[in-house]
């Protein structure tokens, strides 16, 4: 999606005013919930270049990534996409923010900042190698930031950057629908309750595609009342057989991974562009283990190999989704909120003084939607 041009080009003129500090949690190493700490005294961001959007915080969410990346997920490939060049030592990351999701107000912007001015309402997804949202304040390029969906609270709003960015990223680039295809495509989405689900089924509902969510049984009614077409108990003795009878997919959304590829690549339509695309991808978990270059080349070898056999086997084609950062993408998915289209699920909400039940919350599982925190 491309911006429309006719926005007001505006030039902020004191990017420093809010230096100083800030509140924040943060980890000064990986590890469980104890290390999760609240100061008062982090440094604050401020806009150091001209494409900068300083943000005021008002809510920011939590997804399964931030207690993956609390334990050091990820910690290598992040490191390097922070220093390219490796000047820092090896543990600057620390003291490192965590939280992927932002609501907030615009307060400072650079000078070539053409989108918005101090004092929009704004959302947007904090990609992974940036300082998180469980902070005051977060800095953005402006196009990672869109305008906030005006029917929202900001509590609302955070529910939704992060899964909304990922799962247009693994639908559109890597699953080939957009809103002018997805008519009547059929499509399973498995994990349809949590974060990426809940959003998933109302995007290609909105985007008119036909909808089969797997769930647990207690979740049904919920995706049901987001739009899903048909539901399949995972926990189900025969899940996997109702799933055979059903006509087969134009593209699944696996957001559970583990043995769902053994079963459900026989569910996609043969020779017929269908895709199967994974958001568990073993590429940051190889990473960590065997180091930046070994993990990057056996993630890249599985991938390879996985794909070429399943394109031989039955032509369909077998894909890892990824979180893409995109505020024009979350610009369209703001006009589908404020159409009514696509509703927040939040399931939960913490304070900003209660981060690590937030965390809590979120490492029992089960979610159903989000989980939120008030920040501001
Ligand atoms: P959530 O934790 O919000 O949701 C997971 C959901 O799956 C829960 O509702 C859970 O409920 C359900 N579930 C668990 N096991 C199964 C099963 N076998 N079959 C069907 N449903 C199941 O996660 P998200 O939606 O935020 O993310 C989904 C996955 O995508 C995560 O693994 C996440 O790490 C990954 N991800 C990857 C990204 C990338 O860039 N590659 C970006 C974002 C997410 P219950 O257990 O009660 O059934």
């Amino acid at each position: 999606a491309s911006r429309s041009v006719c926005f007001k080009r505006h030039v902020c003129s004191s990017p420093s005013r809010l230096q100083g500090c800030m509140s924040a949690w943060v980890i000064d190493q990986y590890g469980t919930n104890e290390v999760l700490r609240y100061t008062e005294d982090l440094t604050a961001p401020s806009v150091n270049a001209a494409s900068e959007v300083m943000i005021k915080v008002h809510s920011a969410s939590l997804n399964p990534l931030d207690v993956s990346m609390r334990g050091g997920y990820g910690a290598k490939l992040l490191r390097l996409r922070r220093d390219p060049m490796s000047v820092m030592d090896s543990d600057r990351e620390f003291p490192l923010v965590l939280g992927r999701d932002v609501s907030g107000v615009v307060v400072d912007c650079g000078s070539e900042v053409t989108h918005f001015v101090p004092g929009d309402e704004v959302w947007a997804a904090v990609p992974p190698w940036k300082p998180g949202s469980l902070s005051e304040y977060v800095v953005l390029t402006e196009y990672e930031v869109s305008l906030k969906p005006k029917s929202l609270s900001h509590t609302e709003a955070a529910s939704i950057p992060y899964v909304a960015n990922t799962a247009l990223s693994a639908l559109v680039n890597a699953g080939g629908l957009c809103k002018d295809s997805a008519s009547n495509k059929r499509v399973l989405i498995t994990g349809g309750s949590g974060g990426i689900g809940t959003f998933s089924i109302q995007l290609l509902k909105a985007w008119g595609a036909h909808v089969t969510v797997t769930c647990s049984q207690n979740a049904e009614g919920l995706v049901r009342g987001l739009g899903a077409d048909e539901v399949v108990d995972y926990t189900a003795e025969d899940a996997t057989e109702q799933l055979e009878t059903m006509e087969k997919f134009d593209v699944i959304l696996d957001n559970v991974g583990g043995e769902t590829e053994e079963w459900a690549m026989g569910l996609l339509k043969p020779w017929s562009g269908a895709k199967y695309v994974t958001l568990v991808s073993p590429l940051l978990l190889s990473t960590d283990s065997m180091g930046l270059l070994d993990g990057a080349f056996r993630a890249g070898f599985t991938l390879h190999n996985k794909a070429v056999q399943n394109i031989i086997s039955s032509g369909v084609f077998y894909r890892w989704g990824f979180y893409t950062p995109d505020g024009p993408a979350l610009d369209e998915i703001s006009k589908l909120v404020d159409a009514g289209k696509i509703l927040p699920v939040v399931e939960a909400q913490f304070p900003f003084t209660q981060v690590p039940q937030a965390f809590q919350k979120l490492e029992e599982g089960h979610a159903r939607g989000k989980t939120v925190v008030r920040v501001a």
